[in-house]
This record gives C-alpha cells, structure tokens and sequence, in this order.
C-alpha cells in the first residue's frame, strides 16, 4: 500500500510515522510517500490525522503499478521526452563497447546523420568470460563525456557492478542496468539516490515480477525516472541468442507505468533479423528502442555478430518510418 502523507509535515514526524507503519519513505515535492508491504489498504488510525491519500495494489508492484499511477510516466532525456502522453519512440543507438574515440566520434556521426539525441556505449562490459574485452573503463567514460561536449548527446552507458557505480553517474546521462546487474541491490538503490535517469534490462531469466520490483527498488528511493528494457530472455530454443518475449512486453505495458525499451539486438543476436524485428517493436508502439551499430561490426570487439554497420542501421532506420506512420508514433 501507498500512503501519501500531507503536504509540510516534518521530517521527524514523517519519518516517526514510516517507522510505526513499517514503511519505507521517499519524499517528492514537498510531501512524503510511504511504502508498506501490504497489498490491502489498511487504515492506518496513527496515521489517519496525516494521511492524505491512501493507494491499494492489486499486486506486489506498487509505485511501478497502474493501480498507482494510471497514465504512462513521461521521462525528459535532455531535449527529447518519451513516455506520458506523447507518442514517442527513442532510437538509441551507438556500438556495444566504447573502442576508441575514432570510433564513438563515428558513432556520434551516425546520430547526427538522422537527428538522434542518445548515444550508447559500454565502458564496463559484463561478458561471460574474464578473458574476453572488459571495456575501456573510465577512459571510456571520459571520452563519452567529450562526445557529450561536442555533440550534447544524452549518453547511456551501463554499470556492470557496484566498484564503478559512482563513476558511471557522474559520466553518464542514463544509467543502464544490464541484465547480469539487475539483481544488484547496491546498484539499484544506488541508482534510486542518484537523480540520474535510469534503464532497467530484464535479466534472461527473469519472471516479469522480479524484472518490475527490480525498478521498485529504483523509484522507492525517490528516482521516478525509470525505464525497463526487454532484451529477450533464455528459453529452450538455441538457433537465435535469447526469445525477444513481446507477450512481456504487453503485459508490462498493460500493468505498468513505466516506459518499455526494446533491444532486439541482443534478443536476436544475429544481424540478420534486427531490423524485421525492430520493425515489429515500433508497430506496438514501444517508446524506444535500442539498436547496437559500429562502424565496422567485423572488427568490433564485443557483441560483434548482432552490431549493424551504418549502412545497415540507415536502410533498418529509414524502413521504420511508413510502420510508425501507421501506428501513429514518432521516432525521435
Ligand atoms: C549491452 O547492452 O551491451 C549488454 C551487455 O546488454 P545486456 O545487459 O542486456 O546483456
Ligand atoms: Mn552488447
């Protein structure tokens, strides 16, 4: 249940009354949110003289639940602004690791070419084995920084465990949480404290519960800036990457107020298939998108079988339009 207390309460008042309750608490323009675990609502007679409103869920999602908020949270990244009520559809895109600064700068390129605002890039790279590329680390960083300098991109680049997490919200615009860190809690509560926007992935063997609390711990920290992103998850199927779960995807959009993300580069994990697939995100309407793309997959040094060449993201992108024409969306 949800309580919000009035408005000029003091802090050691509310603070008393989360603790009697059980709650936890984040306050937000003026006026503290109390969070308790219980599903029902439950009239509360210490609070009753404070409360203002009362919240019941339906489900064990609280502030993330349409029973909480009912339209779509809109989210400002820099100049654009996706979710709420427009009808808007992010194109992220830039390689999977920072290699060099010849390199992002001809990501940065690729952005400007076709109008886009957000550039990703991972500097920390969560890969399977320790003998493969880790990423650049904070030279990465740095040199996305410079980029944002130059071209005033909003940058996303991903944290990959707790020892860097204050370097990866300094940096970067939009925190990603990747899908071998979205368990994190230090990360996640973390990222509630930092006033950085911030993209959830869906572990791979996630239910859609878990992946949803995962952002609770997010937004219960008083960070309402939360994205979740479908990345496709592990079924028994081999002959593609991971199962990109568009059913998710409907039930998330149909349960939560969150903005859904769709990268199907890493669903699909094949060049192959990235743009039929991305253009069945946009025909449901998803509010962004993350494509991987490098100058030149062949050489990259991660993720390169899934990375589309500039070429390749041109014809993807440009084939995207009649589709989110028909939908009635706009992709920014
Ligand atoms: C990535 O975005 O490059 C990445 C590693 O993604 P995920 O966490 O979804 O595997
Ligand atoms: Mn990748």
């Amino acid at each position: 249940m949800i309580i919000h207390l009035k408005e000029n309460i003091s802090d050691d008042k509310a603070i008393e009354l989360a603790a009697k309750a059980s709650a936890i608490y984040y306050k937000k323009d003026g006026f503290y949110v109390l969070i308790t675990g219980s599903a029902q609502k439950e009239i509360n007679p210490e609070l009753e003289p404070y409360a203002d409103e009362y919240f019941a869920m339906s489900s064990d999602i609280q502030l993330a639940s349409k029973d909480y908020r009912p339209e779509l949270r809109e989210i400002t990244l820099g100049k654009a602004k996706i979710g709420g009520k427009t009808n808007n559809t992010l194109m992220i895109t830039g390689p999977c690791s920072i290699e060099s600064m010849e390199q992002i700068t001809q990501s940065a390129e690729l952005l400007k070419k076709h109008n886009l605002t957000t550039l990703r890039a991972g500097c920390y790279k969560p890969r399977t084995s320790p003998y493969s590329f880790q990423g650049l680390g904070l030279e990465g960083l740095k040199m996305l920084s410079k980029i944002r300098d130059e071209y005033g991109y909003n940058i996303i680049t991903e944290v990959r465990d707790s020892t860097h997490i204050d370097e990866v919200i300094e940096y970067s615009d939009i925190i990603q949480v990747g899908a071998k860190a979205m368990y994190d809690q230090g990360i996640l509560r973390k990222c509630g404290k930092s006033g950085k926007l911030v993209l959830i992935k869906r572990g791979f063997g996630t239910t859609l519960q878990e992946f949803v609390q995962s952002a609770e711990f997010v937004l219960s920290g008083g960070n309402e800036n939360v994205m979740l992103c479908e990345r496709g998850i592990r079924t028994f199927e081999t002959k593609t990457r991971f199962t990109l779960d568009l059913c998710g995807v409907a039930w998330l959009k149909e349960n939560t107020n969150l903005p859904v993300i769709l990268d199907p580069s890493h669903a699909l994990g094949y060049r192959y298939g990235i743009a039929d697939l991305t253009r069945a995100c946009v025909a449901m309407g998803v509010d962004g998108l993350l494509i991987e793309s490098h100058p030149d997959p062949s050489v990259a040094k991660s993720d390169a079988a899934q990375q589309l060449n500039f070429d390749q993201f041109t014809t993807m992108f440009e084939s995207l339009q009649p589709v989110a024409n028909a939908v009635g969306r706009n992709i920014i």
